[in-house]
Order: C-alpha cells, then structure tokens, then sequence
C-alpha cells in the first residue's frame, strides 16, 4: 500500500541529482528544527542515498514583511540553538543573517548550483510559496519541498475547506492513517556520511556564516533596519522553551483546559501557538505527548470515524478532545485553506453571503471610527479592548477568547470592512509573535465570515455577520485581573 507520506512531497523541477554535487543541501525556511521534521528526515535519506555530506542552511531576511526586534529575535535564539546542537553532532549549519536589505541575494543560486539536490519546507501561505517558486525556476539541480506542517498532509485535501466541520469529518477518515506513519523524533540520528560538508569559499567570502553574530544577537538586531518599537519578548524562541511548554500544559494544564480556556483570568491554553508557527515544534509530538496520557487499553487505531463531530472522536475526556480538536482541525484548516486558496489573504476570497451582507451595511452609522494608531497604541474607549492590545504589543500574544472580540470590534470601529481588514492584518502580523501564520489570516477573515455562517438577528454593521460585545465578555468570562493587569500604567498607554 503507498505511503500517505507520499502527499507530503512536491517535485518542483524534473531530473536526476548531480552526480558531482558536493553535498545534498537542506534549506530550512519555517520548519526550523532538527527534530520531527520530515523535510530533514528526506534530506538525511538522500545524503544516505548518494553518500554525500548533508549541509543545513538556515537564514533570515532583513526585509521580510512586519519584521521587527520581537520576530528577529526569536529567529534568532532559536538559531544559535541550532548552531551548538549541530557543532556537537558535527553536521554543517550555515547560518546566514541579511545585514542589508537585499544583501542575500544570490546565496541560494549559489548554494544550490553545488548541491546533488536541495530539499526545503513546503509551506502554503506568507513569503515561502514565492521564495520556492523563484528558486524552482533556477535551480539547475532537482528541488523538493517537504510538507513537514501538520497531521494531514496537505495534498491530501482536494480543495480549500470551507468550515472546520467539512475540514473535521476528512480528519477523522484519515487520522489514524496519518498518525501512524510519523516523522522521526531524531533524523540526524540515520545520517551515514560522517564527513562534514564544505561550505563553498566563495559563499563564505560574500555572505559570512553568523555565527559570531549569533553570539551578541542585541547588538546585531539593534543595529538593523527593522521595527524596533515592536520589541523583543519573554517567550524564547528556542526548541527547549517549546518542549518545557508542551510538558507543562500537558502535564499540568491540559486537564483543566474545557473549563478554564476561556477565562482569560485563568489563562490556561497551552501558549504553543509561537513555537508551532516557527516549526520549532510539531503538531506529531504534541498529539504524541497527550496520548501519553491516555489510559494502558486506550490505541489510536481504534479510532473510528465520528461523521465530522466535535466530541468523542478520541474517546477522551472534554478538555483533550477540545484541545485536539483545535490543535488538529482548526489549525490545519487554516494551512489547508491557503494551500488551494492563493487568495488567502484577499476580501475577495470571502464567502459571497459574507461580502453581500457586509456590503448591505456598508452605510450604516459607526458609532466610533479609530485610526491605525490610535488602536495600535490601545487609545479606544472600551477597556476590555485595550487591555487586550496592551497585552499584544507587550507580550506579543492576546488572550484566545478576547483576540475574537478584538477583532470584531475593529470591524465595528473601522470606516468600511476592507479597511477593518487591513488594519488587522498589520496589527496582528506585526505584534503578534505567531502572526504571518495560516492561522494568522484563519483567524482574521474569520472575524468577517470565513469558516463561519450567517447568524441572526441581522445588525448594524455586522449584518448576518456573528456578533461579540464587550458587555456579554464580561458577563461570561472571568477577567477582573486580567483588566487589572494589562490597563495598568506599567502595560498601558494611559
Ligand atoms: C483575530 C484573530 C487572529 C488570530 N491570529 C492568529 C495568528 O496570527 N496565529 C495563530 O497561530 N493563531 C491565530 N489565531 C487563532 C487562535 O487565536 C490562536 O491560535 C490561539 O489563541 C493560540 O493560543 P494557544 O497556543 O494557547 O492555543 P490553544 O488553545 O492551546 O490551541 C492549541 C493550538 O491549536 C491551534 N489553534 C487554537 N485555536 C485556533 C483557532 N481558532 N484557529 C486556528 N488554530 C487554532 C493553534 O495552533 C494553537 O497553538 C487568531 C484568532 C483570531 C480570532
């Protein structure tokens, strides 16, 4: 029977590897680890294959779209990381920071042209379906990308999902296929040749390896032409922060997680969402982790299909299976969406009853209009919603509950819904350390639709739109300290 791995591969040029290549050459874009990735597993099994040396190169961009100190930095522990771990298992890392705009260019081309063949991340939404296209079109040796991005693979689905249920009841057909065919905890591990990769002279000569600039990242970032208002954060950008977190919310938290979700007071979701949209840690181990703690009988190969309901697929408790549920189905519906849809990121790509209805209200009164900056500087009259920006630009998250209410109130508070748009895709991709994510656009076009059906009563602004109000917030959810928190004169702009 074939593999369902095979879904997760895309050739994106024909022909054979160079047989006098020097090294098979993994270019790590989003999928930044060395563990559970099958993108490097595939690498490692070409290198075995061709018996040459692996090289691993890893880079970042000073352009990159809403880069800021608070990206950058964590791009950056999460390298130097990389840079120890690699040096003690003797395997080549190139790292390379862009210093300059536009400096990198050429390195890949470069790379590539020595490689026997180049392996990268395949991903569906932010700058990487560019970058892959324009290398696709120059290399002259075979590229590959690997989906390393979630349980499904993406070429599983035939088309973009158009609710979490449609997108559920496919999870549920081919979830226990999928688990059961799993990315190697250590690929490394099975990499044969153990002489190291030379970097090509010239490539050094050009475009120095970082790892010095890796050593002193405050100097580095301070000096470079990103947003340095949008600063660094408390959460590290490293594989070890990721996996304590995983062990803490799974081992302490996760039981609580369907009754206190919600209150942002208890503040009790796992907070993987950085870690997951950097790839520093993956949806497999995860799911693994909370099956560890499923009963002795308990096999995920009795699992089976549930019609696409949200409770008793896993046979677990409600805090598991809500947890799963939003883990699996609502954040790969997302990568599913922007892997069919290229106009994930366009109003146009809302669902017609969602533009008409929009559109239908497009004159009613506002009863507030806010500029960019003043929402970005937390300058509204509604306290709830301020709070929950405080909380953004300095943690660089927002609480899951109140980040549907902020966005539905820029909606409300914004001249016309593409407006409303635009400043929520700035306000979330530049302070949120997860945003730029598939989930990013999930979230916010959900705010206008998307994944969702009409409600009603019909209402101003909204119209069949669904509806959130700070009051019905207050009255629901538990966030006295929360208030207290984040409107205080050490968060607050006040
Ligand atoms: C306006 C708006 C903007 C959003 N922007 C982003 C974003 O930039 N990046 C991002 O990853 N998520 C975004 N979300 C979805 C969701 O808010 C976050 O994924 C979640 O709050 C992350 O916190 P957590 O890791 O503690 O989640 P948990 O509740 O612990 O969930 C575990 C994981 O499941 C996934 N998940 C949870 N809720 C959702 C959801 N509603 N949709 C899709 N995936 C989900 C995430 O990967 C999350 O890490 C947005 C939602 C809204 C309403």
């Amino acid at each position: 029977m074939a593999s369902i791995n095979q879904h997760r591969k895309f050739e994106r040029n024909g022909g054979n590897p160079n047989p006098d290549g020097r090294y098979v050459l993994y270019w790590m874009q989003i999928n930044r680890r060395l563990h559970y990735n099958y993108a490097l597993e595939y690498a490692v099994g070409w290198a075995n294959k061709l018996d040459k040396p692996l090289l691993i190169y890893e880079a970042v961009r000073a352009d990159y779209p809403w880069a800021s100190e608070r990206t950058h930095h964590f791009l950056l522990e999460g390298m130097a990381e990389h840079q120890q771990e690699l040096a003690r298992r003797k395997v080549t890392y190139y790292p390379y920071l862009e210093d300059e705009p536009g400096h990198g260019k050429g390195l890949m081309k470069l790379l590539g042209s020595k490689a026997a063949i180049v392996i990268s991340d395949e991903y569906p939404a932010y700058i990487m379906p560019q970058h892959n296209a324009a290398f696709e079109r120059q290399s002259s040796v075979p590229f590959i990308t690997i989906d390393s991005n979630g349980i499904l693979p993406l070429n599983l689905t035939e088309k973009a999902p158009t609710s979490a249920f449609s997108y559920r009841k496919i999870v549920q057909k081919q979830f226990v296929k999928c688990y059961s065919e799993p990315p190697q905890a250590d690929p490394l591990a099975g990499l044969k040749h153990s002489t190291p990769a030379v970097i090509p002279t010239s490539a050094l000569q050009k475009w120095p390896h970082a790892g010095w600039r890796l050593q002193d990242l405050q100097k580095f970032v301070g000096r470079l032409p990103v947003n340095h208002d949008i600063g660094k954060i408390e959460m590290e950008g490293t594989r070890k922060a990721a996996l304590e977190r995983m062990h803490t919310f799974v081992h302490e938290e996760l039981h609580r997680y369907g009754e206190d979700r919600n209150h942002p007071d208890e503040d009790k979701t796992s907070k993987l969402s950085p870690w997951l949209h950097f790839g520093k840690i993956s949806s497999h181990e995860i799911v693994e982790e909370v099956f560890s703690l499923m009963p002795a009988n308990w096999s995920p190969d009795q699992l089976e299909d549930h019609q696409g309901k949200r409770r008793g697929f896993f046979n677990a408790d409600e805090s598991t299976e809500g947890f799963l549920d939003e883990l699996i189905t609502w954040r790969e519906t997302g990568f599913h969406f922007c892997h069919h849809r290229e106009d994930y990121d366009q109003y146009e790509s809302l669902p017609d009853w969602a533009k008409q209805t929009l559109n239908d209200h497009l004159s009613d009164e506002r009863p507030y209009i806010y500029s960019y900056e003043e929402l970005a500087q937390a300058q509204t009259h509604d306290e709830i919603w301020n709070a929950a920006q405080n909380q953004l630009r300095q943690e660089g998250r927002i609480h899951n509950y109140l980040r549907m209410l902020w966005g539905k109130k820029v909606l409300e508070w914004t001249p016309d819904p593409q407006t409303a748009l635009e400043y929520l895709i700035d306000l979330n991709n530049w302070y949120a350390i997860d945003g730029r994510d598939p989930n990013s656009y999930s979230g916010i076009f959900w705010i206008f639709g998307r994944f969702d059906r009409a409600w009603g009563p019909e209402r101003p602004i909204f119209g069949k739109i669904r509806y959130m109000t700070s009051k019905s917030a207050q009255s629901k959810v538990r966030l006295k300290k929360y208030l207290g928190r984040y409107n205080s004169p050490l968060f607050g702009s006040q």
